[in-house]
């Protein structure tokens, strides 16, 4: 039994085998253990599940944590296992009898953290069962799901304001690395967390370099970036499935070891490629962008996107899976107007209703001011977090190579004609 010390700072170390509590970690974690609502606004790696896994450690009853994905939930729940915490996740995935076997251990108390999907933790069904049973707190994790600014909208998050009426008295935290300030407005309006304390930290990855450059023969680009890197693992992302297959294909031929990863793949294949690349440290994963969410691999070296993903956030999350170790990182992106023609076509074409195809294209022209900025990138990207940089970080390509000696006016005509 994982609660045999109540004390936050002796189950960090205890239960998890870490020294000492990273960044605001300790506040947050304290505030929720007191029974404070929070939203948790950190970037990736920084460490958000420990914020709601040791307070559901620390209170009397089980944690529920709302998660977007299965696969996210399953890794969760291993990790937790192997460490000694009662954790389990009720999802579509199980039998029958795994979900009554789950279902008994909740009634008797002898679980510490419960995953659940969105879809479940709103029905009635749901509200039943936790009726008869202690609940420590409600995580509402990946929270940016709940709103159309965030890059991974799900309409099932915006039924979970009912946590709060349903359940008064328990402690809500919800978490996400989307911190742009429409993305934190929904989540607090939407999740019915105006009451709760707000905590953020720096968006800045200062162990990332970003680079941009514009696209002309992109192989050759691509494998100049590569040839960067020695015996390291990093994600290529791609816009299509066919471009995966085809850039793993051209990778693997090049002598550069290379799986690929999309959607379209054989289960039990794309599962088999994701392990190898947590495990292994010299392999390149060519995905489409169904790669990533969840994923903790520490020593990921380099990042590079062969197309234009559609918004910032969605640039921010897919760079940031490289250096959460905190070692140098890079990330390279090669982009060329027919990306730009093309995604505002996807949005065109697009199903959405008109009010959010005006979102989307402006969350495009706010990625194309970053591609095209003739200042230090990093500032640009935090800018649009509402964070404030001084600017010449001095490791992104437009502060290794300034402005005068390169596009200034050529950045400027297509500005203009964009
Ligand atoms: P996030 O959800 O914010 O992206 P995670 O909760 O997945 O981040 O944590 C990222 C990594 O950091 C994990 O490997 C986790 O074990 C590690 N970690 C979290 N907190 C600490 C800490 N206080 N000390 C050392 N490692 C930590
Ligand atoms: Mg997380």
């Amino acid at each position: 039994d994982a609660r045999g010390a109540a004390n936050p700072l002796d189950i960090l170390k205890r239960v998890y085998g870490f020294s000492a509590f990273r960044g605001q970690q300790q506040s947050v974690v304290e505030h929720v253990v007191a029974g404070g609502d929070a939203v948790v606004l950190f970037p990736t790696g920084a460490g958000k599940s420990l914020c709601f896994q040791i307070p559901a450690l620390c209170r009397k009853g089980v944690g529920i944590v709302v998660s977007p994905l299965i696969a996210l939930m399953r890794d969760q729940v291993e990790a937790l296992k192997q460490v000694g915490v009662r954790a389990a996740a009720l999802n579509s995935s199980l039998t029958r009898e795994e979900a009554v076997a789950i279902r008994r251990a909740l009634s008797r108390g002898e679980l510490d953290l419960l995953y659940v999907t969105p879809e479940r933790a709103v029905t009635d069904g749901f509200a039943e069962m936790a009726a008869d049973i202690d609940i420590a707190l409600f995580a509402i994790d990946e929270a940016h799901c709940v709103s159309q600014w965030g890059h991974d909208f799900r309409p099932e998050y915006r039924g979970l304001d009912c946590l709060a009426s349903r359940f008064p008295g328990v402690p809500r935290i919800a978490l996400t690395a989307t911190a742009d300030p429409h993305t934190r407005d929904d989540i607090i309006e939407r999740l019915a967390l105006n009451g709760a304390r707000v905590f953020t930290s720096s968006f800045d990855r200062p162990n990332i370099a970003y680079e941009i450059v514009e696209r002309d023969q992109p192989r050759q680009q691509l494998l100049r970036f590569l040839s960067r890197f020695k015996d390291a693992s990093g994600i290529v992302y791609c816009l299509s499935r066919a471009k995966v297959e085809e850039t793993a294909d051209w990778l693997n031929a090049q002598g550069i070891r290379a799986l690929p990863y999309h959607a379209g793949m054989d289960r039990a294949l794309r599962d088999a490629h994701q392990d190898a690349f947590l495990k292994e440290e010299n392999l390149c994963l060519v995905a489409t962008v169904a790669f990533g969410m969840g994923i903790d691999k520490p020593d990921v070296r380099y990042v590079a996107h062969l197309d234009l993903p559609g918004s910032v956030e969605a640039y921010y999350q897919e760079t940031g899976r490289a250096g959460r170790d905190g070692l140098p990182s890079e990330v390279w992106m090669a982009y060329g107007m027919a990306d730009v023609i093309q995604r505002r076509r996807m949005i065109d074409e697009g199903g959405s209703p008109e009010e959010i195809k005006r979102i989307e294209r402006a969350k495009l022209n706010a990625l194309l001011a970053i591609c095209e900025t003739a200042g230090c990138r990093r500032q640009a990207i935090l800018a649009h977090f509402g964070e404030a940089h001084p600017g010449r970080c001095g490791h992104c390509d437009t502060c290794l190579k300034p402005v005068e000696t390169w596009d200034g006016t050529e950045a400027a005509i297509k500005a203009l004609a964009a």
